[in-house]
This record gives structure tokens, sequence and C-alpha cells, in this order.
């Protein structure tokens, strides 16, 4: 059984949570001396113990844990978590029946706190289904969520990533697969039409980030035909691989990392596209963007999906610091009335901020732009209004004017 203690919450911070702000931060409590061992379940409380809300100790970058019900009377067990897990898919009706008829078949069931599941999400590939716990607080809990799915769902398979540890690294070189049976290496996933070779169980990563299908396929619908794509932090190339779907003339992909190049190659393979017809470079992308200034190359469609920090040998990236910086490369190596996909997962800053940078890009070349186009979070990775900081996600589509 796990513990649970009275936290008592700070009256200034008092309405906030009232007001259902589910992230337990440090300085919002009192006593926070009395949390001892993660997965501890709390109540929240005032200084006359007069309860808030129910929750569990789990240290994350972002807090110290999550609320998860505001009555009383509900205890945390695998019945909650079934109720949980049975609204949120209730909630991706629409995307269990694409699934059904082969046009999407990966995205997200559980989003966290959006879901009311702070610290948790959980992925469906094509039926197998991916956890992924971010503090050891929520893996404490994880025998009931396991439970509760297993009776919720049918499943070819369950997996499992941790997202946590003492440096808030990946555990490597374990296996993440938890039951049924076993996935194939690599299992061949749908989305928007377009096939992905997915690895549920090969360290951090699956090979896709299924939060930007929508910005995928408008790539492939609205921009590529007849067009040549440059693909800037291109990873495994799923933005490449739908623009040379689009029709594009050809598609350079740009990643730093050296497995980006058979991973890439492998997502052309699986559609059909011969990996020689398109380019696909190992390198830094600030170095990359030296040469093609340099060299004056030029392309119509520049994306760029930097993550919200990267160290490499040289450079330490941080996107509130260097956005304009990239963006001011990635404009002289587009052509005229050519488009930007300015992207950003970073939670830190708003999309006000954003089109900030953009703009601040563009003045400092004295160019001209106009916005065609923006997107944030697609439906199945739900957000909560009372915690808008889980919208992280920030795309605009830029026309270079000048
Ligand atoms: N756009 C990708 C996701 C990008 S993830 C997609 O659609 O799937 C961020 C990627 O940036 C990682 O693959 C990482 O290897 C790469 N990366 C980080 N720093 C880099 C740098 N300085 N130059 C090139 N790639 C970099």
């Amino acid at each position: 059984m796990t513990n649970t203690i009275n936290l008592k919450i700070k009256s200034k911070y008092i309405q906030e949570y009232q007001d259902k702000y589910p992230l337990i931060q440090k300085e919002i409590i009192e006593n926070i001396d009395d949390l001892q061992e993660e997965g501890t379940i709390i109540n929240l409380v005032t200084s006359n113990n007069k309860f808030i809300g129910k929750g569990y100790y789990g240290r994350q970058n972002k807090g110290y844990g999550w609320v998860l019900t505001y009555d009383k009377n509900e205890s945390i067990d695998t019945k909650f978590f079934i109720k949980k897990i049975k609204e949120s898919i209730e909630y991706r009706k629409s995307f269990y029946e694409e699934a059904e008829q082969n046009i999407t078949t990966a995205f997200r069931v559980v989003n966290g706190e959006g879901d009311g599941l702070g610290g948790v999400t959980i992925d469906y590939f094509n039926g197998y289904y991916m956890i992924t716990w971010y503090s050891l607080g929520i893996y404490t809990l994880k025998d009931m969520i396991i439970e509760a799915l297993q009776n919720s769902v049918e499943y070819k398979g369950i997996y499992e990533k941790k997202r946590f540890d003492t440096k808030g690294q990946y555990v490597e070189n374990e296996s993440d697969f938890v039951s049924g049976k076993e996935s194939p290496n690599p299992l061949i996933v749908r989305e928007n039409n377009v096939n992905f070779a997915v690895y549920l169980d090969d360290g951090a990563m699956t090979g896709i980030f299924l939060d930007q299908k929508e910005v995928r396929k408008t790539i492939r619908d609205k921009y590529s035909n007849g067009k040549t794509m440059l693909n800037a932090f291109s990873y495994t190339g799923a933005f490449s691989i739908y623009s040379a779907l689009g029709g594009s003339v050809k598609t350079t992909s740009v990643d730093l990392a050296k497995r980006s190049l058979p991973k890439t190659s492998e997502q052309f393979i699986v559609n059909d596209i011969d990996p020689k017809s398109q380019e696909i470079i190992v390198d830094d992308v600030f170095n990359y963007f030296k040469y093609a200034v340099k060299k004056q190359y030029k392309f119509d469609m520049v994306v760029l999906d930097p993550p919200s920090f990267a160290r490499s040998k040289k450079i330490t990236f941080s996107v509130s610091k260097d956005y304009v910086k990239l963006l001011k490369e990635a404009i002289q190596i587009t052509n005229k009335n050519g488009v930007i996909v300015a992207s950003t997962n970073s939670a830190n800053f708003g999309m006000m901020k954003f089109r900030q940078f953009i703009e601040q890009a563009f003045k400092e070349l004295n160019g001209r732009f106009k916005v065609l186009e923006t997107y944030s979070l697609p439906k199945d990775f739900k957000v909560c209004n009372e915690f808008k900081e889980g919208d992280y996600l920030k795309v605009v589509f830029i026309k270079k004017l000048k």
C-alpha cells in the first residue's frame, strides 16, 4: 500500500489550487520536509486541514507531483485509473476509427495532465501501447496503471519508457517490454497514409514524434509539389518523407546524430522511395547553414525543428537564445516566395514571443515576410485550461517576401 500524507498549502497559493492548477510545486507547501518517498499519495489541504485536492509525490523537472482528483472520497486505485483511461479513450474515438481504416495507426491516448494524469503518457502504435513514466513517483504507481490499461483496451502488447532517473537521463540497456506479445522490429505504423518504421524497444525514443502529424500533412498536401526542401534537425526524416510524398523535387535532411542516416533511409524505403534520390547529411546544422550560405544554396522550403536545448561538441544551443540566429541563416538560404516552417517545442515561451523572434530575424536582414498559418498541438495531445504550459508546440509557416 502507498502512504498518504497531508501537505499544507501556503495561504497565498490556495486560490490557484482551488482553481485546479494541477502541478504541485515545492514553494507552495508549508511542510515540504514531510515528503519522503516518491509515490506517496498527497492530500493538499489548507492550514485548517480543509481538503483541496489529492495527488502524488513525483519529482520531475517541472515540480513535485500532480493533483489527480478534487474529490475527497475518491481513492487513487486501479478503479480510478480505469475511469481516467476510459475517458481518455472516449475523447479519442475518432482516432481509433481512423486506425480501423488504416489511415493513422499511431496517436496519443493519454496526454499526462491534459487528461488529468500528470506524469504519464500513453501512446498507441498499431495495436501496441507505449506508456512513458516521467517520474519515479508515477512509476511507483505503475502496477495499478498497467492493470487499468489492460482492463480498458484490447492490445497486442504493452511497452514502457522510463524518462527519469537522478540526472533526468534515460535509463538505457533495459528492455521496455511489459506484457502481451512482443512487437516486430520495426513495427510499421501509419500516419495520414504514410508508413513509419518505429522501434518500441530501442532506447529512449521510438523514431517518431506524434505531435507533428498535422504539420507533416500540411507540408505534404500544400507546400511540397515541385519544390526543393531542406529539413534541419531532421532526426528520422519525418518531414522529408512527407515532402517527398507530396511531390518535392528533392529533400535534404540534416542532423548531427550518425544514426539519423540509416534511420532516415529506412523511412524512405518503407514508403517506396529510393533514399539515393534524396540527400541525407550527418552534420551540425550550424555548420551546414554556414556552408550553404557561402555556397549560395537556395531552397523553396526550409523546415526548422530544433530541440529546445542541445549540446554539441562546440556549441550549446538554447532555443530562446539562438532561434533568431537560426532563422536568419534559414532566411538567407530560402528562395524569394519560399516557405520557412519554424517549429519549437519549448515550453519556456509562448506564441507571441516566438513570433517576435521571427519578426526580429527578418528585420535584422531587412527582409519581409507573411505568416501563412500556425499550428499547435493536435487533438490527441489534449491540453487542459488549468495548465496552459502543457501546450508547448508552436509551428509557424512563414512566406519569405523579400
Ligand atoms: N524534426 C524531427 C525531430 C527533431 S528532434 C522530426 O520531425 O522527427 C531534434 C534532433 O536534433 C535530434 O535528432 C538531434 O540529433 C538533432 N540535433 C541536435 N542538435 C543538433 C545540431 N546542432 N545540428 C544538427 N542536429 C542536431
